[in-house]
């Protein structure tokens, strides 16, 4: 028998696949439940942006055809929207086909990427499978005044050598929650060499409330390696269509788009995606909803003695202080699907994503009846 990891790419053999949130249908179908809950994968609880789904539902009846590859409407929707021109954007299939474009255009064997301790597992799939190295910088540490596991900007500039090409940012970061603010995000950015890459992923930045939270559109100008990353997967709530974006200077847009896959965006979620973006009403709803939920959890966690980590997503994640795989399954057992975090290197905490009022009172039941047995 042929070994076929002896003849694969550089990187292949070091990789380990993506673990998704565990699908409610699966859950169902292996413990014969019903009525299960999913708080793993920070999808919105309210669901879908109502305008978004009428927009793809009226989509579906074009399907015959193959979507367009330029995304033009989209674009200069959003090219409007933040002052650019849209040869700026780059569309995706959710932020992560951006995320994984830009690996693909500066990543190879010899070079290396940056990312902090506990960040978004994507980073390093993508910078392995390009054949690239990954220099992980340590985070805060779990005692830090303000943002515990927090980025270390100061720790990340020392990773970076002339072999880095990329360095990752998730702002407000997943798994942890926690934030850089505009004035020290913004010196980072100033101290960097020109060349390297900076990807800005701002996943949840349509949750964050906080005044000196930077928006890296507002930057692109100023700083020409900057590629901001945003996603319809979170409070738009369209994560099933896959649709996200990415916004740089023309020029490194052009570089990465020559990797971008023909037709990589849906039809129905390209007009989601226009649609929802005009959907104030739910987007101020799940804003409220979550700001609520987050107050919500944290009160109980603190009234279990438990320590979380503070959060301005739409997930916080706590430490249990016990193996937080066997919670994970426990809870499980109980319908309630939450995120074991361990391969964050977190193995006592979990992530639980903000759901609607009942569905985090149904999780906070389940937990403490898991966490007195
Ligand atoms: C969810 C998430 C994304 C985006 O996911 P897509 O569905 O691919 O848009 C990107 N970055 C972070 C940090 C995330 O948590």
């Amino acid at each position: 028998m042929t070994d076929f990891s002896a003849f694969t790419a550089p990187g292949i053999n070091d990789l380990s696949p993506y673990v998704p949130g565990k699908p409610i249908d699966e859950l169902e179908r292996e413990l014969g439940l019903s009525g299960t809950i999913k708080l793993a994968s920070n999808e919105n609880p309210l669901g879908p942006s109502p305008l978004g789904m009428e927009a793809a539902g009226r989509a579906i009846s074009g399907i015959n055809l193959y979507p367009d590859d330029s995304g033009f409407r989209l674009k200069a929707r959003l090219a409007h929207k933040y002052g650019l021109e849209p040869q700026q954007l780059l569309l995706g299939a959710g932020s992560s086909d951006v995320i994984d474009m830009v690996a693909r255009t500066f990543l190879a064997p010899g070079s290396n990427a940056v990312f902090s301790r506990y960040s978004f597992a994507m980073y390093p799939i993508y910078t392995t499978a390009a054949g690239a190295k990954c220099r992980v910088a340590a985070s805060h540490p779990p005692d830090h005044e303000s943002m515990p596991y927090g980025h270390d900007l100061e720790a990340m500039a020392a990773l970076v050598d002339e072999a880095t090409r990329v360095v990752f940012i998730a702002n407000p970061n997943n798994p942890t929650g926690t934030w850089l603010r505009a004035d020290e995000l913004q010196q980072f950015l100033r101290d960097l060499p020109g060349e390297v890459i900076v990807v800005l992923d701002e996943a949840y930045t349509e949750y964050v409330m906080e005044a000196d939270f930077p928006d890296g559109a507002d930057w692109l100008a100023m700083f020409p390696n900057l590629v901001v990353t945003r996603t319809f997967s979170k409070i738009y709530g369209l994560a099933g269509l896959r649709i996200g974006y990415g916004m740089a200077s023309a020029a490194l847009i052009d570089l990465i788009g020559r990797v971008r896959h023909p037709f990589n965006v849906n039809m129905p979620a390209l007009a989601a995606a226009e649609a929802a973006l005009d959907d104030e009403e739910f987007l101020q709803h799940s804003r409220k909803t979550n700001a609520a939920g987050l107050v919500q959890l944290a009160a109980v966690f603190a009234a279990m003695g438990l320590d979380w980590i503070p959060s301005i997503g739409n997930f916080i994640t706590v430490n249990l202080r016990r193996n937080g795989a066997q919670i994970y399954q426990q809870l499980l057992e109980r319908g309630v699907i939450v995120r074991p975090v361990a391969n964050y290197d977190l193995p006592e905490h979990i992530r639980v994503t903000v759901g609607t009022e009942a569905e985090n009172q149904r999780f906070l039941e389940a937990l403490q009846e898991v966490l007195v047995a």
